[in-house]
């Protein structure tokens, strides 16, 4: 992209006002004796633009957190999934899914945070356990009290909570006993040479391992082969996500 930052600054805030912002969704399935159920998705946010076409979050992301547009992203995004999660109500298939939300660490750390949250949500009455936050181990590693209180805000809420990109952050897991979280899920690097690295093998052993006597969830995601499928299965972990089960789409090819 070669427009100057506070041209795409521009553009990235009139894309939000105007509505250029698509929430796509990935299929998130778990493994119920020996059948496969959807159990939710997640938003994965995308940007139309008229000119450059699709932007990718990886590439605008970071602007938004640096601009003071991720609030207004956030908001959106919010907004727009739990919107969906109500046109879902009427499913009879879809009613139970649920949607997880990543959550950028500068707007878990904006005062507003957990106001917004609760504003939308009261305007919506939809069922919290339905949203779950995927908060990265950076941002919970930070473990000072007002991260420990606002996660706890978070469940007293009733939504329920991920870590993203497990095992990628610091080592430190002190704060997993002290975090009301629902679920770790296995970051995609660990998974990509899942069946050739015996190293990886070792790390998603002991992150599924981790998870079971925690009581957590544990999900791998970028799972893109049957191989790399089994592998887990035989590793004891149940939840997937995936390539191999399905990109991320808009709602209609759900
Ligand atoms: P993430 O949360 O770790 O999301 C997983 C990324 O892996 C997504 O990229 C997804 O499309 C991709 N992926 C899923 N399955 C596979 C697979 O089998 N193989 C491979 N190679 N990739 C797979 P995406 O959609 O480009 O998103 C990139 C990152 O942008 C996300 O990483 C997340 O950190 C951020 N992001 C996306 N949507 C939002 C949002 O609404 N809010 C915030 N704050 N961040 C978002
Ligand atoms: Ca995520
Ligand atoms: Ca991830």
């Amino acid at each position: 992209m070669i427009e100057t930052k506070v041209l795409l600054i521009d553009r990235l805030h009139k894309a939000i006002k105007n509505n250029f912002m698509k929430l796509y969704y990935q299929p998130q399935i778990i493994l119920v004796g020996n059948r496969l159920e959807f159990v939710g998705v997640e938003a994965l946010i995308r940007w139309h633009d008229i000119d450059y076409g699709m932007i990718s979050p990886g590439n605008f992301i970071p602007i938004a957190e640096n601009s003071g547009l991720i609030g207004p992203l956030c908001e959106w995004v919010l907004h727009e999934a739990i919107r969906q999660l109500k046109r879902w109500e009427s499913d009879e298939y879809k009613k139970k899914w649920r949607i997880s939300l990543n959550v950028s660490y500068k707007q878990f750390e904006k005062e507003n945070f957990l106001p917004m949250i609760e504003s939308i949500m009261g305007k919506y009455n939809i069922n919290p356990e339905k949203l779950r936050l995927e908060l990265t181990e950076s941002l919970l590693i930070k473990n000072t009290k007002e991260t420990l209180n606002k996660v706890h805000d978070l469940k007293a809420l009733g939504l329920t909570l991920s870590i993203d990109d497990f095992g990628t952050g610091d080592s430190s897991l002190s704060y997993l006993k002290q975090l009301p979280i629902d679920e770790l899920k296995i970051d995609q690097s660990f998974i990509r040479d899942l069946t050739s690295d015996q190293n990886d093998v070792i790390i998603v052993k002991t992150i599924i391992s981790i998870g079971q006597k925690f009581g957590l969830d544990v999900i791998a995601e970028g799972v893109e082969t049957e191989k790399q499928y089994e592998k887990l299965v035989l590793m004891g972990c149940n939840h997937f996500q995936g390539y191999l089960f399905g990109r991320p789409v808009e709602p209609l090819y759900l």
